[in-house]
């Protein structure tokens, strides 16, 4: 079953806002089925907003369009759907109950533009929000499911959730998309194109790459009648795929490395410790966006400074003038070094130079050199990273949770 989707703000087109809301829908839609098959972002006027909305219409079965329920002069996609499908818009007393209690926990009392958003178009169906005032709702036109979600993520995502039951009714027995992703370490997306040459892409199955920093992603796709199908597709592809790629497949799930990696410490009862230059902790941040990772990560030092990696990692004034701040010898002992500190099992040590400036012909932006250090040895790898400092730190980042998966997948 298609999907489209309508971002509305003048905010997102002019860059103020990133829209993250295109890319979770995308994502939740494409995992129970869903294909998205056009996206269009708008700005918050009503002929733009029907114009797409038409479109949107003519290319699928699902139209979900998200942002301007609120109650300012420029939230009009109430407007704009009521004048498109001649539904006229209807006070709803109770869901002006609802703002107006709202406001009255806060103690403030309901401001008169806020009535705007107890209005739906006629045969309009609620959908609650949990968080602020601005109710979603759905409709049903023709053979179209509409669904009109506020734009705030915070209030957008509780909603859209709470719909999800409703899409997979709609999807039984209907034709399906459902896609898998296979993960591979230490082979080129070349090399896994030309293992699988014999394999075409057809109506009914695809195959899709994309290369990230240190890992490369399989992208399997198939499209069937209904989900059984669609999923006996997948299996007998994916195992072929497995077959062929088994040393290389880390896992078979949309995963990030840092969850991985934390398994495979937790799962092995080892501890990691990090001693971050260039990275400005970036790494850790990753690790403990992970619940439970107190169970194998001991401690972060953000040793910026010559001084800092002195001082709190004792690398000798001596080996910082010899070899300079970014090189191998100083990644190697800010690996070893933050290990016998916090006694861990592993001390990662990541020293490079980011940019945009600070490089030199030797040693030109994107140089990064990573450590990693056990009670067997201690090895350091070189990188020559391209892109922007932030794009530089990402990708030292997702190198280094690479390089732990080595470690471990070459035990
Ligand atoms: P409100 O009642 O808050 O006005 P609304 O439905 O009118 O809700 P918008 O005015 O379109 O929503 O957006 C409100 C805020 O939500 C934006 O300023 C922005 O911070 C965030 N937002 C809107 N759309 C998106 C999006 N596509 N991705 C990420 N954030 C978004």
């Amino acid at each position: 079953m298609k999907a489209a989707l309508i971002v509305i703000g003048n905010e997102i087109l002019i860059g103020d806002t990133v829209d993250t809301n295109a890319a979770y829908l995308g994502k939740k839609l494409s995992h129970i089925g869903v294909e998205v098959v056009f996206k269009s972002t708008v700005p918050d006027k009503v002929e733009d907003i029907k114009e797409s909305f038409k479109t949107a219409l003519n290319r699928a079965k699902i139209v979900i369009i998200v942002g301007g329920l609120g109650p300012t002069r420029d939230d009009v996609t109430r407007e704009a759907v009521s004048d498109l499908l001649k539904k006229k818009l209807k006070f709803h007393r109770r869901l002006f109950r609802n703002i107006e209690s709202f406001f009255q926990k806060r103690g403030v009392e309901i401001p008169s533009i806020s009535i705007k958003q107890a209005f739906l178009p006629a045969g309009a169906k609620e959908l609650k929000n949990t968080v602020g005032t601005a109710p979603g709702f759905l409709l049903k036109y023709r053979n179209k499911l509409i669904i009109v979600l506020p734009g705030p993520p915070r209030e957008m995502k509780p909603m859209f959730e709470k719909i999800i039951p409703t899409l997979e009714e709609k999807l039984r027995n209907s034709p399906i998309v459902i896609r898998k992703i296979l993960r591979t370490y230490g082979i080129g997306e070349s090399s896994i194109e030309e293992g699988l040459n014999d394999i075409k892409n057809t109506r009914e199955f695809e195959i899709g790459f994309q290369a990230h920093p240190g890992y490369v992603d399989i992208k399997l796709c198939a499209r069937a009648r209904n989900k059984n199908l669609a999923n006996k597709i997948i299996s007998k592809f994916e195992s072929k795929i497995f077959k062929r790629f088994k040393n290389y497949i880390f896992s078979r799930k949309d995963e990030n490395l840092e969850e991985i990696v934390g398994n495979y410490l937790r799962k092995k009862g080892q501890t990691l410790s990090i001693a971050e230059s260039c990275s400005g902790g970036l790494i850790s941040n990753l690790i403990t966006n992970i619940p439970g990772a107190s169970d194998y990560f001991k401690c972060s030092v953000i040793s910026y400074s010559n001084e800092m990696k002195r001082k709190i990692l004792n690398v000798p004034a001596k080996f910082l003038k010899k070899y300079g701040a970014v090189s191998s010898s100083v990644a190697g002992r800010m690996a070893e070094e933050i290990r016998t500190l916090t006694n861990t099992d592993i001390g990662l040590g990541i020293t490079g130079i980011a940019g945009p400036s600070g490089g030199t012909k030797n040693k030109p932006v994107g140089l990064v050199y990573i450590a990693l250090s056990t009670h067997k040895g201690t090895t350091v790898e070189k990188f020559n990273f391209y892109g922007e400092r932030t794009q530089i730190k990402e990708k030292v980042a997702l190198t280094a949770f690479s390089l732990l998966l080595k470690y471990f997948l070459s035990r």
